[in-house]
Order: C-alpha cells, then structure tokens, then sequence
C-alpha cells in the first residue's frame, strides 16, 4: 500500500523525474534484497552460529554487556541483521531463533 502523500506527490511529477524516480526505486530493492555485509556485522562478539535466510543474516552470539557484570557474556542469543537505507539494521531474537 503506497502512502497517499507519495502517491499524489509522484502524480505531480514530470517524466524524467518519473523516469529517475523508477531508477531510484529499482536501486532501493536491490540493495534491500541484499544480505548485510559481513564486515558491518559487530566483532566484538562471539558468534556461534550463522544462518542465512534471503536478506537476513542471524546469529547466535554471546554478548557482553560492558558493564562489569559477574554474568558476561551473556546468552547465547539469536540476532537477525539486514540493510536498509544503506545500514545495517539489528533486532533482539532471543535464546531460540523459531519462536
Ligand atoms: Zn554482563
């Protein structure tokens, strides 16, 4: 579902904004569908386990908190990263990665 603001500002464009837009839209995708690279994935953990899945990297990692606690590293627990707006993004999966 297309935003309606989007939707009525892409109306009001020329052609070769059109044009550029698609360009712009195609690039989007493509670099969307594209699993993170591994070089910005954190390397201060201890990885156990990777999996792949389309545009998803997951991990089971082992992660220190920093603050000087008696329970570091904490977990395992499973991390899914991806891309978007030309970052890698991270979210919290938990001890098991099918919930
Ligand atoms: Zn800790």
């Amino acid at each position: 579902m297309i935003p309606k603001n989007i939707r009525s500002a892409l109306e009001h464009q020329d052609l070769p904004a059109l044009h550029e837009i698609r360009e712009l839209v195609e690039h989007i995708i493509e670099e969307r569908a594209k699993p993170p690279r591994e070089e910005d994935l954190p390397a201060n953990r201890e990885v156990l386990k990777v999996k792949t899945s389309g545009s998803m990297t997951f991990r089971l990692e082992r992660v220190s908190c920093g603050k000087n606690c008696k329970g570091c590293p904490h977990g395992p627990y499973w991390y899914g990263y991806w891309r978007e707006a030309g970052k890698t993004r991270s979210k919290y999966i938990g001890k098991n990665l099918k919930q």
